[in-house]
């Protein structure tokens, strides 16, 4: 198992639509490293795309509260319908450090996914894991919490993207270079 760094906002692998899953024979390695990065980074739910991976899957673990007691994993999925009131609260993203917005999400959601067996489930999801479900969902749409909120609301954080932009920019260059000093 390994640990992978998370990918950052200005990394263009979270602008892109994910691919749907075709091939399970690795799926299950790969969703054992997501989720040994996901606990590294301390998040509730990760997306294939904010490990570098264009893959139509994301994890989420929301053990710590009473609505689970397994670990989730979402594979091909699409939400089907959307139930419930509209609400409130507030987000937070691995791909967007020091970045937290109050984004606003129907709290029912009907969900269509594969899980690592192939099998296909239509499922109820509301509370956390509905939000959860909803802002991963986002990531393999290339959609950010920023992209859910007025431009005032974003705006207070045009500094902090523009770093964090930055910063993806220059970890892709030192990427690039160290690809060339092992060129022979
Ligand atoms: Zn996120």
């Amino acid at each position: 198992m390994a640990v992978i760094d998370i990918v950052k906002y200005g990394n263009s692998v979270l602008n892109r639509r994910c691919s749907p899953v075709s091939q399970f024979s690795s799926i299950e390695f790969i969703v054992k490293d997501m989720f040994e990065s996901m606990y590294e980074a301390e998040g509730i739910g990760l997306a294939a795309n904010q490990i570098g991976l264009n893959l139509h899957l994301f994890i989420v673990d929301v053990t710590h509260t009473d609505e689970a007691d397994r670990t989730h994993v979402f594979i091909n999925s699409e939400i089907l319908s959307y139930h419930g009131k509209n609400t409130l609260f507030q987000e937070g993203c691995l791909s967007l450090p020091g970045i937290a917005l109050n984004v606003e999400r129907p709290e029912k959601i009907v969900l269509k996914y594969q899980t690592i067996d192939q099998k296909w489930h239509k499922e109820k999801f509301d509370g956390l894991l509905a939000r959860a479900i909803q802002h991963e969902m986002d990531h393999l749409n290339g959609t950010f919490i920023f992209d859910r909120v007025s431009q005032t609301e974003k705006i207070k954080y045009k500094k902090e993207l523009k770093e964090l932009a930055a910063d993806s920019k220059n970890k892709q260059k030192i990427k690039n270079k160290s690809k060339e000093n092992f060129v022979i």
